[in-house]
């Protein structure tokens, strides 16, 4: 999907590790340190399919972009605690009609989103799961690395462990520049990549184009079949750590 960069990060008690996906051209950041010896990755394995992807029939048999979903070290990035807790920033930057709106955009996409999977709305920051802001995303360097262009959005994910058990976070930039129907159309994308979609659809109708497009769409049959086939692959996460010292 693009280049790939390491960073170490200095944790000594946590697996932690940061991904990166961003709206416009699907450029990758691994930030990655490794388990240490003591424990390694728990075995990918399946979780039960959520009923509310169970209930989903596509009467239209209009396929999926499966194929364009990335694996990642953990295995494909499935939740398997319901409901999924979403924050939503209260702007502070703008006036309060401004951050209303923009509330209740981002509000909309979680909406729409939560006819396929469990989703709430959490007040705290520190219990959620994915975490929305209305910050404008770091600037990205084009190929030549000499002029630093704007991404629209930002969307990244760090593992973490709790009792053991694997776990994944995400967050979401939505940049300031967006306004109006762009908000909803960038939250709605960027939600499907926290959501497992972790890739990009070739078909300007879905709503993980991934290109940003004049009349945005929104969650179409083929994003809806592609999250379903996501949930039916294992993964690391969600399941406990394997303790090498045991095994011997
Ligand atoms: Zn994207």
């Amino acid at each position: 999907m693009g280049k790939i960069t390491l960073h170490p990060i200095l944790n000594n008690r946590k697996l932690l590790t940061a991904f990166v996906l961003t709206i416009s051209t699907g450029l990758l950041i691994i930030l990655a340190n490794f388990p240490s010896n003591a424990t390694s990755l728990p075995s990918p394995k399946l979780h039960p399919l959520p009923s509310t992807l169970v209930q989903w029939k596509d009467i239209t048999n209009s396929g999926d972009y499966f194929s364009q979903v990335e694996t990642t070290e953990v295995g494909y990035l499935i939740w398997s605690k319901f409901p999924i807790r979403v924050y939503v920033e209260q702007p502070t930057a703008v006036n309060n009609q401004q951050a209303e709106a923009w509330v209740k955009s981002v509000l909309q996409a979680v909406q729409e989103w939560s006819v396929y999977l469990p989703l709430t709305v959490v007040e705290k920051p520190e219990i959620a799961d994915i975490k929305i802001e209305r910050k404008a995303p770091p600037l990205k360097l084009s190929p030549d690395k000499k002029i630093p262009r704007a991404r629209s959005a930002l969307t990244s994910y760090q593992l973490y462990t709790s009792n053991n058990f694997l776990f994944h976070r995400f967050t979401i930039l939505l940049s300031p520049s967006q306004t109006g129907n762009y908000v909803v159309a960038a939250a709605r994308h960027e939600l499907g990549h926290a959501l497992g979609i972790w890739g990009h659809s070739l078909s300007q109708t879905d709503a993980l184009y991934f290109s940003q497009v004049r009349n945005p769409p929104t969650i179409s049959s083929r994003d809806v079949n592609t999250l379903k086939r996501v949930y039916q692959q294992p993964t690391s996460l969600g399941w406990p750590l394997i303790d090498n010292s045991k095994m011997n």
